[in-house]
């Protein structure tokens, strides 16, 4: 079975390209040699836009998500839109690049509040110009405009995102750098991509950033919920 190429792993910025139809599934999935569309994961939702087929038709896409085997990515469309592919075709796929900037927006904030706030991170959620973390925190006293604070100073340095893909070999080699991690990354398949704040976070992260800070743009802690007694859900938006 051929997998299909991430293009949004090495360019979270292209916001289209060219691809070969590999498959259409019942469901009305159609997979594709190649993408720059996002599939859902990691608390980040699926991208949507459009597939443009050879003689100009467009057709929506509603959702992006892996395929059972996690290899392949389907672009969800109308069932009986999907019909009318057959494998080999060549479309252009273009992203609603609007959304998924703010979500990327959103994502990099995400990962600048798990620095603001240095607790174990039990789940998350990306929205369009929000999004959530939950921490294990042992006691509350959070505050709100404390903790805005703190985010828009990390947000103002403008530092550069990057990312770069290790073996598990280099990482047993260097054990300093799980320790400066914020997240334990996974093991087993062989490598993993590091995304790195430069000089504030650390961690293993398959999602779409921006370049820089900078471009979060403000944002702001619009909510701390109880979810239990050791658990806080921790609420950001974008400032628009
Ligand atoms: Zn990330």
């Amino acid at each position: 079975m051929t997998a299909t190429a991430l293009l949004f792993r090495d360019d979270a910025y292209a916001r289209s390209c060219t691809a070969t139809v590999l498959a259409v599934t019942p469901e009305g999935g159609v997979i594709l040699d190649r993408t720059v569309f996002y599939a859902q994961g990691g608390g980040q939702p699926g991208d949507v836009g459009l597939i443009v087929r050879s003689d100009g038709e467009k057709v929506d896409v509603t959702n992006t998500v892996y395929g059972s085997d996690r290899a392949q990515i389907v672009h969800l469309v109308d069932t009986e839109e999907a019909a009318r592919f057959t494998p080999g075709d060549n479309i252009e796929l273009q992203l609603d690049w609007e959304r998924r900037f703010k979500r990327m927006r959103v994502h990099t904030a995400l990962h600048l509040l798990s620095v603001v706030l240095p607790y174990p991170v039990t789940g998350g959620a990306i929205g369009d110009g929000d999004g959530r973390l939950d921490f294990d925190i042992p006691d509350a006293g959070l505050d709100k405009a404390d903790l805005t604070d703190k985010l828009n100073a990390l947000i103002a340095r403008d530092a550069p995102v990057t990312d770069r893909w290790i073996t598990d070999e280099e990482l047993d080699a260097n054990p300093g750098l799980v320790k400066t991690m914020s997240v334990k990354p996974p093991r087993g398949s062989g490598r993993v991509r590091l995304v790195e704040i430069e000089g504030i976070d650390l961690q293993p992260c398959g999602g779409t950033h921006v370049r820089r800070t900078g471009e979060i743009g403000q944002a702001v802690i619009t909510d701390i919920e109880k979810k239990g007694k050791q658990n806080r859900r921790v609420r950001l938006s974008l400032v628009e």
